[in-house]
C-alpha cells in the first residue's frame, strides 16, 4: 500500500514537472518574443526616427587663427562638401593664413555660402586681400553671399573695396542677398538654407537690419546653425541693445555653442541673451590681453565682465590667440601666440567635441587666466 502511494506520488510529481516544463517553454517563448519585438521596435526607432532626426554626417566649425595680433573673426563651417565662411578678418594680409587653411577643407574651391556680418575691418579685410595675398573673393568660387543691410561706413575705403570685390564675384555668377532680404524671403533669398539632411542655417531677425545704430557692431548678421537638436549661435559683434532685440524678436533655443559676442567685450554676451541660450561651449576669437583698443585690463578681450556672465552657464570657454610682450602706456609693441589656436568644434548630432590646434585647455585653466582674470566664486 505504502509502495503504491509512492508510485502514485512519483506519477504526480512527474506530471507536475511536465507542467512546469510546459510552463517554462511558454515563458521562454514569451520572453523571446518580447525581446525580438523590443529589438525590432528599437531598430525601427533608431533608423527611422532617431537617425533621421538627429544623426547627420560630421559638422565641423573652425574658429580660425588670423595670422596676426589683432582681434577679428573668421569661421569656416563644413558639412559634407558644403562650406560656409563667416567673416574674413582681421587684416587684408590675414588672407595669407586663411586661404591655405580653408583650402585644406574646401577642396573643390567652392564656398557655397559666404557671410560678412558687418563692415568693420576685422571682419571683412581678408575678403579683399592684398596683391601678394589674394583675398577670399579672388581665391574661391563663392556661390551665395549674405551680408549686412546697413553700414555707417559706406564711404570707407575698405568697405568700398569689399563692395567692389563682392560685386565682381556676383558678375562671375554668385548671388548676393542682404540678411534683411533673407529674413523677408524677397528677391530669391531665403530665411533658411538646408546645408545637409537635418542641418540648416537660419538667418535671424536683427532689429538693426532696418533701423540705424550709431554702433556699427549692431548691424551684424545673426544666424543659427542647427544640426538636429544641436544649435550653434553666431551674432558677429552684436552689442547689448542688439542682443536684447534679438531675444525679443526671435524664439531662440538652448545652444550647444555660442560664438562669444564681440570678441568677449563687456558690452556683448549679456545676461538677456545668455539666459535664453544657456550655452555649453563659448568660443572667443580675439588676442587675449592685447592693448589694441585699450590698455585698461578691465576692457581688454576677453573681459572679466564677459567671463563673469558666461561662467553662470559654462566653464567651457575657448580663445584663439593671446598677446605676448605687452608694453602698456600707449605703446602698442606687442606680439601674439596661439592660446587654443584654431578651435575646431565637431559633431555628428551628438555632444560636440572641441579641439584646439595648439591645445584644448579651457580658458580658466590657462596660465594667462591665472595671471589676468578671476573665476567668479559663485559660478
Ligand atoms: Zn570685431
Amino acid at each position: 500500500m505504502a509502495k503504491k502511494k509512492s508510485t502514485n506520488g512519483k506519477r504526480v510529481a512527474r506530471a507536475a514537472v511536465k507542467e512546469i516544463k510546459k510552463g517554462n517553454k511558454a515563458v521562454i517563448a514569451l520572453v523571446a518574443f518580447l525581446l525580438v519585438a523590443a529589438i525590432a521596435v528599437g531598430a525601427y526607432w533608431y533608423f527611422c526616427v532617431y537617425r533621421k532626426r538627429y544623426v547627420t554626417e560630421e559638422l565641423s566649425i573652425h574658429f580660425m587663427e588670423l595670422g596676426n595680433k589683432y582681434a577679428g573673426d573668421s569661421t569656416l563651417i563644413k558639412i559634407g562638401d558644403t562650406e560656409i565662411l563667416v567673416d574674413a578678418g582681421s587684416r587684408k594680409s590675414s588672407a595669407e593664413t586663411l586661404v591655405p587653411y580653408i583650402r585644406n577643407y574646401c577642396t573643390d574651391g567652392v564656398l557655397e555660402y559666404v557671410v560678412a556680418t558687418h563692415a568693420d575691418q576685422d571682419h571683412i579685410a581678408a575678403f579683399v586681400g592684398t596683391a601678394s595675398a589674394p583675398g577670399i573673393f579672388d581665391s574661391f568660387d563663392c556661390r551665395t553671399i549674405i551680408d549686412f543691410p546697413l553700414t555707417n561706413k559706406d564711404n570707407g575705403a575698405l568697405v568700398r573695396e569689399y563692395f567692389e570685390k563682392r560685386d565682381e564675384e556676383v558678375s562671375a555668377g554668385a548671388v548676393h542677398y542682404t540678411a534683411l532680404q533673407c529674413w523677408n524671403g524677397t528677391d530669391g533669398a531665403s530665411r533658411t538654407y538646408a546645408l545637409a539632411e537635418n542641418v540648416t542655417m537660419n538667418v535671424l531677425y536683427n532689429y538693426y537690419y532696418e533701423n540705424e545704430s550709431s554702433d556699427e557692431n549692431n548691424y551684424s548678421v545673426c544666424f543659427l546653425l542647427s544640426q538636429g537638436n544641436n544649435h550653434y549661435l553666431f551674432t558677429g559683434d552684436l552689442e547689448e541693445s542688439g542682443e536684447s532685440k534679438l531675444v525679443e524678436y526671435n524664439s531662440l533655443p538652448k545652444c550647444r555653442l555660442f560664438k562669444g559676442g564681440h570678441h568677449g567685450s563687456k558690452t556683448s554676451s549679456t545676461d538677456a541673451l545668455l539666459s535664453v541660450i544657456q550655452p555649453e561651449i563659448v568660443c572667443v576669437c580675439c588676442c587675449a590681453g592685447s592693448p589694441e583698443y585699450t590698455t585698461n585690463s578691465d576692457n581688454t578681450f576677453p573681459t572679466q565682465a564677459f567671463i563673469d556672465r558666461v561662467a553662470k552657464y559654462t566653464d567651457r570657454i575657448y580663445v584663439t590667440t593671446m598677446a605676448t610682450d605687452v608694453v602698456t602706456g600707449g605703446n602698442k609693441s606687442w606680439n601674439f601666440a596661439p592660446m587654443n589656436g584654431t578651435i575646431v568644434v565637431r559633431s555628428s548630432g551628438d555632444a560636440p567635441t572641441v579641439t584646439g590646434s595648439n591645445n584644448s585647455t579651457i580658458l580658466k585653466e590657462t596660465d594667462w587666466f591665472a595671471a589676468n582674470r578671476i573665476w567668479p566664486s559663485d559660478a
